[in-house]
């Protein structure tokens, strides 16, 4: 047994083989990665991190897992194409917990997606009184189970008729404000040319009957004059017909757009019936020590934890011990702030990958491959020890744990170590430091010079010109609330994970002062028909260059127009929708992923065709275009440390702190502006990150004011004030526990923040 083990140590069965990687901007990158260990990668931002794990490995992983499927299922199986490597081996089935959002869904929840609702309907049909029946009777997603007034969602959607209608206008005047409804449609037609009403009368001039016929009347037809004669049409009331049209399908249904639209003109409230319980009155009766499942559903999982254990009926007990473990686990990674009932599509990237982790952690499975997509996102440091022990546990079990990370503490449990560089994109690609995290802290690499460097606190902290305050805030667990922000200097809103920062900031500061620039990592539009270029509108004077120079319309030089490769309709992939997966492209065969027809690339300018232009970085490019907007806008770019993306990367290959920056980059041509970052150092390595302070910097001097949600100490270290939230998360936070200057926060008692920098600094 010993000599085979030894045998096997030495085997490269141990490690997973990785040679020639030249995917994105891999520059044939040669890896081996212990298995059964913690492998973290480090590197700056774009040095090619994701392109190995995510785009490599996990891709590879993926494809190799479907070859073994037999001919007629992988057939019906996505295609993935093959990472562009020599060899790699001996991969493992790979798990991506990465950041993408959960469930679009409103009956999607914490409770439904950890599976944990589940046990506590087996519970509350054995153990509540009067018990309702079998577990199903429990679920809000089950018509048995369902309150019937709100179908199970616990919310009920009302129209709100003075918004929809504006009654100091005419029909004419567009009083119906919908767009669907807008003057001229169809839909307005049979209000404003059916003769029922005068249609050049103000809406606040109808008298009561017609007023009620607009909105409510019904049983009769009405003409209407269409393109080929006169149509009739059932009339049917405005508020009817928004009801049928836009609230009874439920708001999930609609496109983001128009679900925006709809948002503005109806409340959205708990409902009547059930309180929110969602559940029908049998379910809602029955009760366990007085709490029935929906109160059940609401409590914090902490306190959730503690009611459990209170409960000892032996026949009741295998299923709560379950219940308690998993919830047990959701508290390792600092989620407890959450209760089950809580929608998933309403939780952060980093709140969402942490809940994923979890339910991995409950399975039995060993021998597979974790991959983790900087795991510390939204941590506070006193709560990234925690989630390393989750990875650890992973580990621990006999599984291949592969973390892109930045954070020092993390970084620093890896068993082994892989830092990419030295620069980005082009710049980089090449691995240039793999050994202990200790060997890296003493490497000449730009990640171990920044591990060995130390900031202190700032000299000298700014002045505020005034002061911007937030009045008896109350939204979700904040306590009344009321704090000033200082203007003309940086100020950081720190405090643990769900202790209400975005809540304060990204919620309720916004609303009060609506001209504050938000710049977070979501709000980017994604399509795959966006790039630097499009999103700059960069692209609109390559297209005039190259329409001047060739004689031909600017649309020729369009990917979204008449330039467009045939096969794909320019977007260089395949999209392949597959139900309850997520959709798979390929490239284009026709254009090569190019995204232009032949015609397109006839054309030169300076000797290069639009292709060629749209692959160069930003950098590169500002020799190229000679007029003084663009080559700000692209100087921009650099500015914020993107100089290195292709003008023609498509934006859904950014990652989220890259999307960011682009977003700053766009909006940074306002001045004298409040400036509010959500987390802005995600995805940011920490010479990244110094970038970014100097840009703060130069914002702030230029006049501006910046509030940043932090947890990266390197920025509470440099701001000039701070305000924290706490003490603790959900119902134990929503305080201001601290406000001041860095100096003084290390020095404040009761606050994590407060300990974790003082720590720091020691
Ligand atoms: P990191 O994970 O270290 O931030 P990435 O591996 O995401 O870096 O990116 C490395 C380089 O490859 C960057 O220049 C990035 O913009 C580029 N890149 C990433 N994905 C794609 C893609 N799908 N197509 C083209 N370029 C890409
Ligand atoms: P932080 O930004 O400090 O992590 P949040 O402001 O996101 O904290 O959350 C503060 C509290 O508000 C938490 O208890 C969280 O669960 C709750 N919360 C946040 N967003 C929502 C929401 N959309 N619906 C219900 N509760 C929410
Ligand atoms: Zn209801
Ligand atoms: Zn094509």
């Amino acid at each position: 047994v010993l000599t085979m083990a030894a045998h096997r140590k030495n085997h490269s069965g141990d490690f997973i083989v990785l040679s020639e990687a030249r995917q994105n901007n891999l520059k044939g990158v040669d890896l081996r990665i212990p298995k059964g260990k913690l492998t973290v990668f480090t590197g700056v931002s774009g040095s090619g991190k994701s392109s190995v794990v995510f785009d490599t490995l996990a891709i590879e992983s993926q494809r190799q897992l479907n070859e073994t499927l037999p001919a007629f299922v992988r057939h019906r199986m996505p295609k993935y194409e093959r990472p562009d490597a020599g060899v790699m081996e001996n991969l493992s089935t790979a798990i991506v917990v990465d950041q993408r959002q959960v469930g679009g869904n409103a009956r999607s929840t914490v409770g439904t997606m950890t599976e944990i609702l589940p046990m506590l309907r087996v519970l509350f049909s054995r153990a509540g009184t009067p018990s309702a029946g079998p577990s199903h009777m429990y679920s809000p997603n089950d018509p048995r189970g369902m309150c019937e007034e709100c179908q199970g969602l616990g919310t009920t959607v009302r129209l709100e008729l003075d918004k929809l209608l504006d009654e100091d206008k005419s029909l004419n005047e567009g009083a119906i404000r919908f767009p669907s409804f807008a003057v001229g449609t169809f839909q307005w037609q049979l209000y404003g040319e059916s003769g029922l009403f005068d249609p050049d009368k103000r809406l606040r001039d109808f008298s009561a009957k017609d007023r009620e016929l607009l909105l409510h009347g019904k049983g009769f037809t009405v003409d209407r004059a269409g393109r080929n004669g006169v149509y009739k049409n059932e009339y049917e009331g405005v508020v009817e017909r928004f009801t049928r049209r836009y609230i009874t399908p439920g708001l999930d249904h609609a496109k983001s757009k128009e679900r925006a639209e709809i948002e503005r003109v109806v409340t959205q409230g708990p409902c009547p019936v059930c309180h929110g319980g969602r559940l029908n009155k049998a379910a809602l009766a029955s009760r366990i020590d007085g709490d029935n499942i929906a109160d059940f559903s609401a409590m914090e999982i902490t306190d959730l934890i503690e009611r459990l254990a209170r409960i000892d009926a032996p026949a009741v007990k295998p299923v709560v011990a379950g219940a308690r473990a998993a919830l047990e686990r959701i508290q390792a990674v600092g989620l407890g702030y959450l209760s089950l009932g809580r929608q998933t599509r309403t939780l952060s990237g980093g709140e969402a990958q942490r809940l994923k982790m979890v339910r991995h952690l409950g399975s039995s499975l060993t021998g597979l491959t974790y991959i983790f997509d900087e795991p510390s996102v939204g941590l506070h440091p006193r709560d990234v020890r925690r989630m390393n022990d989750i990875l650890l546990a992973l580990r621990d079990k006999g599984n291949t744990v592969l973390v892109v990370e930045h954070d020092r503490d993390v970084i620093a449990i890896a068993d082994h170590v892989v830092d990419m560089g030295p620069g980005a994109g082009r710049d980089g690609g090449e691995v240039t430091f793999e050994g202990t995290p200790a060997g890296l802290r003493r490497s000449g690499t730009v990640t171990g010079k920044q591990l060995r460097s130390v900031t202190g606190l700032k000299e000298e902290v700014r002045s505020p010109t005034g002061e911007l305050t937030v009045r008896a805030a109350k939204l979700h667990n904040l306590r009344d609330v009321t704090v000033g922000f200082p203007t003309g200097v940086l100020t950081a809103v720190t405090g643990v994970a769900g202790s209400g920062k975005s809540t304060l900031v990204s919620k309720v500061f916004t609303a009060q002062y609506p001209d504050a620039v938000v710049i977070d990592q979501s709000s980017v539009g994604i399509s795959a028909r966006s790039n630097p270029a499009t999103y700059t509108d960069i692209m609109g004077s390559l297209r005039q260059r190259f329409a001047r120079a060739s004689g031909e319309k600017p649309g020729l030089f369009s990917f979204n127009s008449e330039g467009a490769c045939p096969q794909c309709g320019g977007k260089g992939v395949i999209e392949t929708d597959l139900a309850f997966m997520d959709p798979v492209t390929t490239v284009c065969e026709a254009c090569d992923g190019r995204r232009f027809n032949d015609e397109a690339l006839r054309h030169t300018v300076g000797g290069r065709t639009v292709v060629d232009v749209l692959a160069m970085t930003a950098e590169e490019a500002s020799d190229f275009f000679d007029d003084a907007p663009v080559r700000r806008k692209l100087a921009l770019l650099t500015e914020v440390g993107l100089g290195y993306l292709t003008l023609g990367q498509p934006l859904s290959t950014l990652s989220g702190g890259e999307r960011q920056r682009l977003k700053l980059a766009h909006r940074l041509k306002e001045t004298g502006t409040v400036y509010v970052f959500d987390e802005p150092t995600t995805g940011l390595h920490m010479s990244d990150t110094r970038r970014l302070l100097d840009l703060f910097d130069r914002l702030v001097d230029g006049g501006n004011t910046v509030l940043v949600i932090e947890h990266d100490l390197d920025v509470v270290k440099h701001a000039d004030w701070v305000v924290d939230l706490g003490p603790e998360a959900g119902s134990q936070g929503g305080r201001v526990v601290f406000e001041g200057t860095p100096a003084e926060l290390a020095r404040a008692k009761g606050s994590h923040t407060g300990r974790s920098l003082a720590a720091d600094l020691r």
